[in-house]
C-alpha cells in the first residue's frame, strides 16, 4: 500500500492507495495552519500513526510515502527551496525519513495535482493541456505529448508568477503583476471584501452581513448560480489576470484543453463561463472551438493522487536513476502499465 500526503498551508490531505483495487481506499485530513518548521513533519507523522491505527492498517504494510508540498522543490535533492512553515532550503525528505523510518518522496503540490489529473482525472485522455489550480496561490503546469513539462531548471509549473497581468496587488513573491494575488482563491475572496467596501448595499455586502466569517468562494456559489450581477462582476475582476494568462498560453502552446482546479472550481460551469468569456475576447477566433476550458475531476484529491503516483514510480525503481518527470519520463500511464502493475489504471 502507498500513502499520499498533500501538504498545504491550511490542511494536509492523506490518502491510502491499495494496489490490489488500484483505488484510494481511505482518506484523512490534518489542519496545518499553526505549524512551523520541523514541527510540521512531526505533526504529519503523529497523524499518520493515529490514522493508520484508526483504520486497522499496519505501518509495515505501507511500502512508501509520497509527499506533495507547497513551494518550489529541488527534486534532485528533495529540498524545498522556499515555502510556508518557515521552510527555506529545508531538507524535507531527510527529516521525514527520521520520523517515518521509510523513504518519503517529495513533489511540488501543483505538479502533484497535474500528475494526478493526468493519471486519473480530466487530463487522462488528453495529449496536451494546461492546468491552473486556484488555492492559497495559483499553481499549475503544462502537459506536452502526455508528459509533464518541467523546463530546463525544474520550475516550469510556476504559472502563478511573472509578467504584468494586473496592476492592483503586489504578490507574496515580491513581483507586482502576477496573477496569483488576484486570481487565487484567496485573491477572489479579497476581491469580494474590496467590492463590499465600495458597494455596501450590493448583494455581496448583504450576504457578508448574514455570514459569520469573511465570505469564501463557497459562500457565494448560490449568488453565482442565480447569475447575480455583483458576484459575477467580482469574479470577472478577480479572474481577469488568470484569463489573460490562459489566452497567451493558448496561443503559445495550442493545447487540447485548459483544466481549472482548486476550491473555486466548486462554482462549476459559471466559473468556466466567466473565464471562457474573457479568454475569447483576448484570443484569435480560430482557437475558440478547438481549446476547451474544463474543470478538474479529482477535486481536492488531485495532489494526493499525484503524490501516490510519484512515490510508486520512484519506489518501483523504474526511474530512480533518471530525473523524475523529465520530458520523456513523466506520467504516461499506458507505458507505465506495461512495466508497472501498481500504476495501471484499470
Ligand atoms: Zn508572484
Amino acid at each position: 500500500m502507498i500513502v499520499g500526503i498533500d501538504l498545504g498551508g491550511t490542511t494536509a490531505k492523506f490518502g491510502l492507495y491499495d494496489e490490489k483495487t488500484m483505488r484510494i481506499v481511505e482518506h484523512s485530513v490534518l489542519e496545518t495552519k499553526k505549524l512551523y518548521g520541523e514541527q510540521v513533519i512531526k505533526a504529519l507523522y503523529d497523524h499518520y500513526v493515529s490514522w493508520l491505527a484508526a483504520i486497522n492498517t499496519r505501518d509495515e504494510h505501507i511500502e512508501t510515502i509520497g509527499l506533495a508540498c507547497v513551494g518550489p522543490v529541488d527534486e534532485k535533492t528533495d529540498v524545498i527551496k522556499d515555502a510556508r512553515f518557515g521552510w527555506i532550503d529545508f531538507p524535507v525528505s531527510k527529516i521525514a525519513k527520521k520520523y517515518f523510518k521509510k523513504t518519503v518522496y517529495l513533489v511540488n503540490d501543483a505538479r502533484a495535482a497535474i500528475i494526478g489529473e493526468k493519471w486519473r482525472g480530466a487530463g487522462r485522455k488528453l495529449n496536451n493541456f494546461l492546468m491552473y489550480t486556484l488555492g492559497t496561490g495559483v499553481g499549475g503546469g503544462i502537459v506536452i505529448n502526455k508528459q509533464v513539462f518541467v523546463g530546463s531548471h525544474n520550475y516550469a509549473n510556476e504559472v502563478g508568477h511573472g509578467g504584468k497581468m494586473q496592476d492592483s496587488l503586489v504578490c507574496r513573491c515580491g513581483l507586482s503583476g502576477c496573477i496569483e494575488p488576484m486570481s487565487s482563491a484567496t485573491g477572489i475572496e479579497q476581491t469580494f471584501q474590496s467590492y463590499i467596501k465600495e458597494h455596501p448595499s450590493s448583494s455581496i455586502a448583504k450576504l457578508q452581513l448574514k455570514t459569520k466569517n469573511k465570505l469564501t468562494v463557497k459562500n457565494v456559489v448560490p449568488l453565482i448560480k442565480k447569475n447575480d450581477f455583483d458576484a459575477i462582476l467580482c469574479l470577472e475582476k478577480a479572474l481577469f489576470p488568470l484569463a489573460s494568462h490562459i489566452a497567451v498560453m493558448i496561443h503559445s502552446l495550442d493545447p487540447d484543453a485548459v483544466i481549472i482546479g482548486g476550491g473555486p472550481s466548486a462554482l462549476g460551469q459559471p466559473l468556466l463561463d466567466i473565464i471562457t468569456k474573457i479568454v475569447r475576447k483576448y484570443t484569435l477566433p480560430f482557437t475558440h472551438e478547438l481549446v476547451k476550458i474544463v474543470l478538474a475531476k479529482l477535486g481536492n484529491q488531485a495532489g494526493v493522487y499525484g503524490a501516490i503516483f510519484v512515490a510508486a514510480r520512484k519506489y518501483n525503481d523504474y526511474i530512480t536513476k533518471t530525473k523524475l518527470h523529465s520530458v520523456d519520463e513523466s506520467p504516461n500511464v499506458n507505458n507505465d502499465a506495461l512495466k508497472n502493475k501498481i500504476l495501471r489504471c484499470n
